[in-house]
């Protein structure tokens, strides 16, 4: 089955694949032929998920699925949220979106926060939508080198170490976005949609 994985993100795209494995592959916006920006213009992450996979299936009449995640702070009232991206301003900067989150969270005892990824899937002209969240606890200081975002100050339930102080191989088997695309995976084995 075609699959498209609307995101120009080819990182998340190979993130993706390697979750789900050899049960269906994924057809990048690349390997499709489209070039462009997606639009990203909700309020909600179930709102952008959808308005991204709309955009795809528009322009391109094919089966495809699309993200949006945010990290989502019980202090803050869920901020970030759907901003996480661009929490201290317009750019995509994990360094100053993290010293903004930490400097907010600074009086607060209640460090407890989850990341939430929403997926949008659009099949044979359906509409579908799959929730993954992984709990866990934001730490006053940054550790770790590898992910991105705030992996280096999120600590999953259950764990010493933050996202960042682990292998993607470790942290693909408990994210957010593992999470919502095994529901994906699962809904299209159950469906008979795929082998
Ligand atoms: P996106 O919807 O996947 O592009 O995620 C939006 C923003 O949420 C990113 O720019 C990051 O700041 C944050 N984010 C998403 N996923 C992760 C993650 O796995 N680790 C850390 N931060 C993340």
């Amino acid at each position: 089955m075609k699959l498209i994985f609307a995101s120009n993100n080819q990182h998340k795209s190979s993130e993706i694949q390697n979750i789900i494995g050899d049960s269906f592959k994924l057809i990048t916006l690349l390997e499709a032929g489209f070039e462009g920006d997606i639009p990203e213009n909700q309020n909600t992450l179930e709102g952008n998920a959808l308005e991204k996979a709309r955009f795809i299936f528009n322009k391109l009449h094919v089966n495809c699925f699309a993200d949006d995640t945010g990290l989502e702070v019980e202090a803050l009232n869920g901020a970030p949220g759907v901003f996480s991206a661009r929490y201290a301003g317009h750019e995509n900067n994990a360094e100053n979106n993290i010293t903004k989150l930490l400097l907010n969270l600074s009086d607060k005892t209640n460090r407890k926060a989850q990341f939430r990824t929403v997926t949008a899937l659009i099949l044979n002209g359906k509409e579908y939508l799959f929730e993954g969240t992984v709990k866990g606890n934001i730490i006053t200081e940054k550790r770790g080198d590898s992910g991105f975002g705030y992996d280096p100050i999120f600590i999953p339930d259950g764990y010493n170490k933050t996202f960042a102080e682990m292998p993607l191989i470790e942290k693909n088997k408990i994210s957010h976005r593992a999470n919502s695309i095994f529901k994906l995976a699962e809904f299209l084995k159950k469906d008979n949609f795929i082998p």
